[in-house]
C-alpha cells in the first residue's frame, strides 16, 4: 500500500493487530512476481508453483514463507529468490 492510500485510510474502530513487519508482506509481493497467486484468507495465498507447476503451491504472509506441497520446496523469501534464480 502506498503512503498516500495509507493517510487516508480511516481509523479502525476496534484495536487491531500489531501491523506485519515489512518483510513478512513482501513475499507475496516476491513471489507474486513469478506465479499468479490468489487469496485463501488468513493471510495465505495459492497458485501454481514456480519450480513444478502443481497448484499445491502456498504462501504464508504472516510467516513470510513458501511451501509446495507437491514437490516439497519451501523456506523465505531469501530461499526462494535463490530458488527462482536457478531455473
Ligand atoms: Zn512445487
Amino acid at each position: 500500500m502506498s503512503a498516500a492510500m495509507a493517510m487516508i485510510r480511516p481509523m479502525p474502530a476496534v484495536d487491531l493487530p500489531a501491523p506485519e513487519p515489512p518483510e513478512a508482506q513482501d513475499i507475496v509481493a516476491l513471489v507474486g512476481q513469478h506465479t499468479t497467486l490468489r487469496s485463501l484468507g488468513d493471510k495465505r495465498w495459492q497458485g501454481a508453483c514456480p519450480f513444478c507447476e502443481s497448484t499445491a503451491f502456498q504462501v504464508r504472509r504472516k510467516h513470510g514463507t513458501f511451501h509446495c506441497f507437491h514437490c516439497g520446496e519451501g523456506g523465505d523469501a531469501v530461499r526462494f529468490l535463490a530458488k527462482v534464480n536457478l531455473r
